[in-house]
């Protein structure tokens, strides 16, 4: 729904974009049979269209003591009454857009919201456009660009850790961590600023050590926050899961094992499993999205080799690996391919078809893996091992850590990145005090890092970082 925008859009002083004065309007609620279905309404003839199309039960006109009021009433056009609702006035600018805003209660399903969103497009107001009035929240500079993505992330919440995380998101928590190291940067950057415009032996007036110190202090807590947002990305997006291995060894049992149903395909026929099937699976507040995959395999046969090549396309992407391996059965070529294949990327390996008794090669692997560590002895067939899996899915992402850390962190894919091209501006910057680089070299990694954190919760740079100048230095002295 919100696009976030690019870093080019931001290196005006104020928030990039302007709000045009359309007023918009759109239905804000699901449609589908419901009890009520709610049409919004937002800008300067937000109040003036309500104005004309809706008639109050108590044959009352507006005032402004009504107010952020539900008043009864009816939806009409001309003298056709198009719906029985509850209407409320909100006055700018404390409201969701920071405009006027007008919100229609209807009933609920399609046919009401859609009657009463035509009537207001034929009276002139604009069709909404995806996130525009959360847009328009940032762009009037109620949130930040920040905020404005946490409202898109409650909405698309799928576990209770996930939208407690884009909470903490929308009531500023990333903001401030962001703001905070903002505040560093400057301090920084102050100095060198104000060694280029004021003194006359640029580096040599740089407070060195103290800045070094700084500097080393605020890159520890940038490497923090991105250690945390992988967390925090995780428990947003769900664990993507892959579950590979070949042909048979139990993929697709393991599968319906976890999510205790038949859904995905289970079959004798080696290599018939062919497309991946995701689905997800909830545990303690992560959600796992599990991948099921055609059996990693070397193939001839065309259809099967495409599948192959997603596995391992599929595998490069993994937050986790399930590696599975037929435990009745002697370890073979393929097996260890595989095995060798995930071990780059963080696994559980699982030894299947325990109930059918172990091979000794199966016994060994367990050993050297350590059962219960990264290696699991299991069966997808009669449920054998599979608390222990959960236990180990939960430790591997929750241990030491209840989710909290992560769920406070920035957790968008934008804003790590940000973050990392921040952190390494910064190391660099760094690096350049230590061996006494050229002030300007200096000036614009400092300069580069700030944009990236200001791109974070979408401002700007020019007039923050003159008026920390001139706040932080008495320049006349
Ligand atoms: P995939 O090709 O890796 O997806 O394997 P399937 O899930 O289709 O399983 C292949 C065969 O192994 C099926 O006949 C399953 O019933 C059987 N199987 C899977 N897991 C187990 C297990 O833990 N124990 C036993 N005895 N059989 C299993």
């Amino acid at each position: 729904m919100f696009k976030p925008f690019g870093r080019e859009n931001s290196g005006d002083s104020r928030p990039m974009g302007t709000v045009d004065k359309d007023t918009i309007v759109a239905i804000s609620t699901a449609q589908a049979p419901a009890g009520i279905g709610i049409v919004r309404l937002s800008g300067p003839e937000a109040f003036s269209l309500a104005d004309r199309a809706f008639r109050a039960y108590s044959g009352k006109a507006f005032s402004p003591s009504d107010q952020r009021k539900l008043r009864y009433g009816h939806i009409i056009e001309g003298e056709k009454v198009l719906d029985e609702v509850l209407c409320v006035y909100m006055k700018a600018p404390h409201t969701y857009t920071a405009e006027d805003i007008v919100e229609v209660n209807c009933h609920g399903g399609r046919v009401s919201v859609q009657k009463v969103l035509a009537l207001f497009l034929r009276m002139g107001a604009r069709m909404a456009e995806p996130g525009e009035f959360t847009r328009r929240a940032f762009l009037n500079g109620r949130i930040d660009l920040a905020q404005a993505e946490a409202v898109e992330d409650i909405i698309r919440a799928q576990t209770g850790l996930a939208q407690e995380s884009a909470v903490h998101q929308l009531t500023g928590g990333v903001s401030k961590k962001i703001k905070g190291m903002k505040e560093d940067l400057l301090r920084l950057l102050a100095h060198v600023e104000y060694a280029i415009n004021f003194m006359e032996d640029a580096m040599e007036d740089l407070p060195r050590e103290p800045m070094e110190e700084e500097a080393r202090a605020l890159l520890d807590r940038m490497d923090r926050a991105l250690a945390g947002a992988e967390t925090g990305r995780l428990i947003r997006e769900g664990i993507k899961t892959v579950i590979v291995g070949r042909p048979n060894v139990g993929k697709s049992s393991l599968l319906n094992a976890l999510l205790e149903d038949d859904r995905a395909i289970v079959t004798d026929i080696p290599g018939t499993t062919r497309d991946a099937i995701e689905e997800s699976y909830q545990l303690e507040g992560l959600r796992l999205r599990l991948i099921d995959t055609a059996g990693i395999r070397e193939t001839d046969d065309l259809v099967e080799s495409l599948g192959v090549d997603r596995s391992m396309a599929l595998l490069e992407e993994a937050d986790l690996v399930l590696v599975l391996v037929d435990g009745s059965q002697s370890i073979r070529k393929e097996d260890r391919a595989i095995l060798e294949k995930s071990a780059a990327r963080p696994h559980l390996i699982l030894v299947n078809k325990v109930d059918l008794g172990l091979s000794s090669d199966a016994q060994t692997l367990l050993q050297e893996e350590g059962d219960g560590g990264p290696a699991l002895a299991i069966s997808a067939k009669t449920g054998q091992g599979m608390e222990d899996l959960e236990k180990a899915l939960s430790v591997l992402f929750l241990e030491g850590d209840d989710g909290r850390e992560g769920a406070d962190s920035l957790s968008n894919i934008r804003q790590i990145n940000l973050l990392e091209k921040a952190r390494d501006s910064l190391s660099s910057a760094l690096g350049g005090l230590e061996t006494g680089v050229s002030l300007d070299a200096l000036d614009v990694d400092l300069q580069d890092a700030y944009q990236d954190l200001a791109a974070i919760t979408g401002e700007s740079i020019e007039e923050d970082v003159l008026n920390k100048i001139f706040q932080d230095f008495c320049v006349g002295k």
